[in-house]
């Protein structure tokens, strides 16, 4: 049995408590969580950290297999040139080597720092044994794209292989089109076809990242998938399982209600350090609260990235948005994102009986609960 304490504990769903004991099994699962009301007796084995007691992150957006890409593409380009250069990269095979290390390492890193649970995307295999060997439960999207119709039939039934090996490896994986810009109207229809016809699971579509996008849609003229944001999602995204929208920085006020309305399953990812490294926008965050969006955090790519941290990502939210407080920015990046992944009964709170993992934030503000330039993430379990 362990017993940790610490100035405060922000829980998943942003209850704090100050100076409270949080006592496990060996193994990490959750025994109780006692709070003190800020009275804290002495007590045998108790560890204790001058910090913030917060649950193990879940990183809600990231394609780990892009790893080593990581320093190769420039910063603000844009997304469209963005994309253009990871397919360029992807198809030189002076470039495509080292995945596997790369991939092993930042797992790694990602591990010690906090993260017990990933939805990660993956276009093919090359990432599936690191991430079936690791500590952080991934939850693999098998991602599709394809503008050409003719070619739909052939793509989806590559994908349905490659999600078929994420699972022989031991991982969830689930059919998930890249985005709406990017495929055929078909390819779209037969993923949701596909996907109606099995039980819940999760999609994740990078959403409205650019403002080019709206425009790509309305006037595609070469298969590509025609209309606006608000109907593919309506129409051509299956209703099963969770949706989670990535990046929504360029989403307004009415895409943002009208889809909160349409379904109540829908995840709002962001991801603030690679929308800067792209193109030097952030997502509405102050509008996304207010419409009362479940808002997770991910780290997408170290194509557009210098780590994959999810600290690194509060910190840059805490610098750009200084009002915001650790009780709004916890839950995002632990229980939104364990209920997205609908893997909330074994991570995202200190409820007994869960194994969450638990991490020790230090070089916080602690009279004002904010994250610092100095913060960082300890791994306690
Ligand atoms: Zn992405």
């Amino acid at each position: 049995m362990k017993r940790f304490s610490a100035q405060y504990l922000i829980d998943g769903d942003g209850t704090l408590l100050k100076r409270p004991v949080v006592t496990t099994d060996n193994d990490g699962t959750i025994i109780s969580v006692a709070d003190t009301g800020g009275s804290l007796s002495e007590m045998a084995s108790l560890t204790f950290c001058n910090g913030i007691i917060v649950p193990g992150f879940v990183n809600s957006h990231c394609h780990l297999e892009l790893s080593h890409f990581r320093g190769k593409i420039e910063r603000g380009t844009g997304l469209m040139r963005f994309i253009k250069s990871i397919r360029a990269l992807r198809n030189n095979p002076a470039s495509s080597g080292g995945g596997r290390e790369a991939a092993v390492r930042h797992d790694a890193a990602m591990a010690s720092e906090g993260v017990v649970a990933c939805a990660d995307i993956s276009n093919g295999t090359d990432s599936f044994n690191v991430k079936a060997e690791s500590g952080i439960e991934y939850i693999t999207m098998t991602e599709v794209f394809g503008p050409d119709p003719q070619e739909a039939s052939v793509i989806f039934a590559e994908a349905v292989k490659t999600a078929s090996l994420a699972e022989e490896a031991g991982m969830r994986s689930y059919l998930t089109p890249h985005s709406l810009y990017t495929l055929s109207r078909q390819l779209l229809d037969t993923i949701k076809d596909y996907r109606n016809s099995r039980e819940g699971g999760v999609t994740s579509l990078h959403f409205l990242e650019s403002d080019q996008e709206r425009e790509m849609m309305q006037l595609a003229d070469d298969g590509r998938y025609r209309g606006s944001h608000l109907s593919g999602v309506m129409n051509h995204i299956t209703g099963r399982g969770n949706l989670i929208l990535v990046h929504n920085t360029f989403a307004g006020r009415d895409e943002i209600r009208a889809l909160n309305s349409f379904r109540s399953d829908i995840y709002w990812c962001i991801c603030p350090l690679s929308n800067l490294y792209i193109s030097d926008t952030l997502p509405p965050v102050e509008l996304m609260m207010s419409e009362g969006c479940s808002i997770l955090v991910g780290s997408d790519s170290l194509a557009s990235n210098d780590r994959l941290s999810i600290l690194d990502e509060l910190k840059c939210l805490q610098e750009r948005f200084p009002w915001l407080k650790l009780t709004d920015t916890i839950p995002w990046a632990t229980l939104n994102g364990a209920k997205a992944l609908a893997v909330d009964s074994r991570y995202g709170t200190f409820k007994p009986g869960k194994r969450p993992g638990l991490l020790a934030i230090e070089g916080a503000d602690l009279g004002e609960l904010r994250l610092t330039g100095r913060s960082r993430v300890r791994r306690l379990i």
